[in-house]
């Protein structure tokens, strides 16, 4: 969940597997602060952000 690195204009809100409902809540949460403020306090959110696989 979080903005690919490189791409600006894009956010991703996927990989839930099957507890994408259950999941929704802290989903939407992440992405309306990264379209609002360009960053989120939700704990844990770098830990499944698209770019924990090219930082490494
Ligand atoms: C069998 C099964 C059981 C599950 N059980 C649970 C559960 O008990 N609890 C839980 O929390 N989660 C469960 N999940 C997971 C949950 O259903 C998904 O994570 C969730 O529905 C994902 O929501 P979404 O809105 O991101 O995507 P989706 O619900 O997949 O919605 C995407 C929508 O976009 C549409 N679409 C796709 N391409 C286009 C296009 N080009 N143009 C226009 N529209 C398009 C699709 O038709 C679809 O309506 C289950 C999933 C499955 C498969």
């Amino acid at each position: 969940v979080g903005r690919p690195p490189d791409w600006e204009n894009v956010i991703i809100a996927s990989g839930h597997y099957r507890n994408g409902i259950m999941l929704a809540p802290i989903t939407a949460q992440i992405v309306a602060d990264l379209v609002t403020r360009g960053t989120t306090d939700v704990a844990g959110a770098e830990e499944i952000a698209p770019s924990r696989l090219s930082d490494g």
